[in-house]
């Protein structure tokens, strides 16, 4: 998969050189190339924001830089695929909300671009004329605000990442993970345990020492269910009806 960044921090992603990730951009499997925005501007400053129309606190990221960024961007296509389209991911707090479905979906994309917004956001003519030539999607990693959208993006581009095949030692583990689709779907993981098997007086539950499959699949269920009882009652009251057992609801 291809990825390009957009920012005018293009050292904010460093974190992107190391472990799982940092593999897969080495393997060849992740192509990850970070722009800086200030490439695209033409003055003595650089300058990437203006004042607000309308008046208002606070700056706005002017609409040319990103208009000759994306261009020059988007108009580079990866080798061997000359037809394809990149999706353009506008990361910010007025987006939908990010979910592990959406990463599972935007892992099977050839090439995603991500621009990453500062100040009180990018003039909102840059994602209108990028429609034009592209799918564009806003997307929010949660309500509240960030003071910029390289945060956001890293969130973003490691969990498409680690979903992508060869990227994780164990493909398995992302399928049982938390929120994951045809897995645990609606619930969240239960606890996890490893050796030793009693440390200060902490047991690991006897049942993941019985050998018994059947009896530590139904006990990982059990826990999930309570844990998302727990946490995040409004995933199982969101659950499609019939998605839990009636052993499951007793
Ligand atoms: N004025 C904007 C608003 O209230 O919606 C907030 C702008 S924020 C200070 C600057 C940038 O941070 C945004 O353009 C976006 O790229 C990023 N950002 C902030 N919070 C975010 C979030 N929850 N999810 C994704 N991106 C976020």
């Amino acid at each position: 998969m291809r990825i390009d960044i957009i920012t005018i921090f293009p050292d904010y992603f460093a974190p992107l050189d190391l472990s799982l990730l940092g593999k897969a951009r080495e393997s060849g499997i992740l192509d990850i190339r970070l722009h800086d925005l200030r490439t695209w501007t033409h003055d003595r400053h650089n300058t990437v924001d203006d004042t607000p129309c309308g008046g208002g606190p606070g700056m706005v990221m002017k609409p040319e830089p990103w208009g000759e960024a994306l261009d020059a961007v988007t108009g580079d296509a990866p080798a061997g695929a000359e037809e394809a389209t990149p999706r353009l991911i506008l990361p910010t707090p007025s987006g939908a909300g990010f979910t592990q479905k959406h990463a599972e979906r935007l892992s099977g994309e050839p090439w995603l671009v991500f621009a990453c917004g500062r100040y009180e956001g990018i003039d909102a003519r840059v994602a209108e004329e990028a429609a034009r030539h592209m799918p564009v999607e806003e997307l929010s990693i949660g309500d509240y605000v960030l003071a910029g959208g390289e945060s956001a993006t890293l969130v973003m581009v490691e969990t498409v990442s680690r979903l992508l095949p060869g990227v994780l030692g164990n493909t398995a583990s992302a399928q049982e993970d938390s929120f994951a689709s045809g897995g645990m779907d609606s619930l969240l993981e239960g606890p996890v345990y490893t050796r030793p098997t009693s440390w200060r007086g902490h047991d690991v539950p006897p049942v993941l020492l019985s050998g018994d499959h059947g009896a530590v699949e139904r006990w990982r269920r059990d826990e999930s269910l309570r844990k998302t009882a727990r946490n995040r009652p409004e995933l199982l009251r969101a659950a499609p009806e019939g998605e839990f057992g009636r052993r499951d609801q007793e």
